[in-house]
């Protein structure tokens, strides 16, 4: 049991406390360090699984105790996002460096809500470089929220109240008496459906414009579908364009939407959340070309950004729209000009969070420390390594490409009679063997197996070894289902 000092919580012998914390770090930096010896992944032991099934007991126990379990049942079994062999799904990898910046966030135990205090001044210094690097005029604002599904939510949110006026938020949208229409494409990420629910608009309010062969929305089929709504009487406020589909990588032609959205006067939203930090690519950076006229972003700097999670981004090119949004001006306009309770607005006026925590510290940390060109070149390189993987994929007579790739995504199957139920066998194995981590994702009823290149740490090797576990897997699984099919006759 941690010794405590008289009806506190701290140590009541800080030297012996001092060593176990070095201890903690040390490990940490021990599996930071040590990463590539170990399997991504490892299917968790039954009992592992059991030691998470006890009774609230009252007996406290030691500090080194904890840690030792923390050891031994937490930190072989994680997802293994950190490792480079990662691949399966967009996660980033975090670093070392942001490790350290959430261990002093935690040590200052700040409230980010508002008030006048340097954390507050950090986030607002982020607010202002996301706003220069997106080339959003000096109007803009923004917020650091959990992830993108909740940066989406926040811009359906404020493209409502800019359509129908701060009195929405006491009349409710049905007042309006408009049946409000909004529209993405079939390969958006399922937050922008899911913000309409929340927002109490509805999933079925969001049309699914389908997409070209580049899996990109088709932008003279969104120009029909908002034509046809606004005949019927609806009335169309929202687009949702895509940087880095989920599924492959795609980006949406954002320079003609914007060019539709200006045009029709609705909200042009970007769902950025893994590809908008391509920013930062000097050789990507083009291709985001549309992106700056965008009324707001949503991103995530703990994807490409490797930040530690949770960091996502919204930014808003006309901040009094999200003030309209969120402030209650009841609160905020009583504030102070001096003490504590001065330079409003405040973080809370801008999102639906009251206390929230210094996400910020770790995003600076890790932009200051490595500096934007180097997180682009991390960007960058996972590019090019989804080239490489393709190349060895079109070379490989037993292996073909399923879509195209754009940016860190690619998509390809063994090829196989059975391909479906092989491939998926196939990437079970790869996950369980530790070796690589891809998931599946289905493109035209084809079951591909999908790479992802997010984590900084993969390297040629690592792409190498994803396609000889592949083909060796591949044939174990082709010849599996022979046997299987000669037993069945
Ligand atoms: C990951 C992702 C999201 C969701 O972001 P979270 O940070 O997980 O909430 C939304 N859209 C796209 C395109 C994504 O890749």
């Amino acid at each position: 049991m941690l010794k405590t000092s008289e009806n506190t919580l701290d140590p009541s012998d800080w030297r012996a406390f001092r060593v176990q914390g070095h201890q903690m770090l040390d490990d940490m930096l021990d599996y930071l360090e040590h990463l590539r010896g170990q399997p991504v992944w490892q299917p968790m032991p039954q009992a592992v699984r059991d030691s998470f099934r006890q009774t609230l007991d009252n007996a406290p126990a030691d500090l080194a105790e904890a840690h030792a379990d923390f050891m031994k049942t937490i930190l072989p079994y994680a997802v293994g996002n950190t490792h480079p062999g990662f691949m399966g799904w967009v996660h980033g990898g975090g670093t070392p460096v942001g490790m350290l910046a959430e261990m002093l966030a935690a040590g200052l135990n700040a409230n980010l809500g508002g008030r006048d205090q340097a954390p507050v001044e950090l986030e607002r210094q982020l607010v202002q470089w996301i706003r220069t690097l997106f080339a959003f005029p000096e109007t803009a604002g923004g917020l650091l929220v959990s992830g993108t599904s909740m940066a989406n939510l926040i811009s359906v949110l404020i493209a409502r109240t800019a359509l129908l006026g701060p009195a929405v938020r006491q009349t409710g949208i049905a007042a309006s008496k408009l049946r409000l229409v909004a529209y993405t494409s079939t390969s958006a990420h399922i937050s922008i459906a899911q913000a309409m629910d929340l927002a109490g608009i509805g999933s079925d309010a969001l049309r699914m414009i389908p997409v070209n062969e580049h899996h990109q929305m088709d932008v003279a089929a969104l120009a029909v579908a908002i034509a046809t709504d606004k005949a019927a009487g609806l009335t169309p406020f929202f687009i949702a364009a895509t940087v880095g589909t989920a599924d492959v990588g795609a980006i949406d032609p954002l320079a003609a939407i914007a060019e539709l959205a200006g045009r029709e006067k609705l909200w042009f939203h970007v769902d950025g959340a893994y590809g908008a930090l391509a920013v930062l690519a000097t050789d990507i950076a083009p291709r985001l070309q549309g992106i700056e006229r965008a009324d707001s972003i949503a991103f995530d700097f703990h994807k490409w950004g490797q930040v530690p999670y949770d960091a996502g981004f919204i930014l808003v090119r006309d901040s009094v729209y999200q003030l309209d949004t969120f402030a209650s001006p009841a609160a905020y306009l009583r504030r102070e000009t001096r003490g504590l309770a001065a330079g409003s607005p405040w973080p809370c006026d801008l999102g639906p969070e009251l206390s929230r925590g210094f996400r910020a510290l770790k995003i600076w940390f890790t932009i200051k420390v490595y500096g934007p060109e180097k997180l682009g070149q991390i960007i960058s390189n996972t590019c090019t390594l989804a080239q490489y993987l393709k190349q060895r994929v079109e070379s490989t007579p037993q292996l073909e490409l399923l879509a195209p790739v754009a940016l860190n995504i690619v998509c390809f199957r063994y090829r196989s009679e059975d391909a479906n139920r092989i491939n998926a066998k196939i990437v079970i194995a790869l996950q369980e063997s530790g070796i690589a981590a891809p998931s599946t994702t289905t493109l035209q009823g084809k079951l591909a197996i999908r790479a992802a290149i997010v984590n900084h740490r993969t390297t040629a090797s690592d792409i190498d070894a994803l396609i000889e576990a592949t083909l060796a897997f591949g044939k174990i699984a082709e010849n599996n289902n022979l046997t299987t099919q000669a037993q069945g006759k």
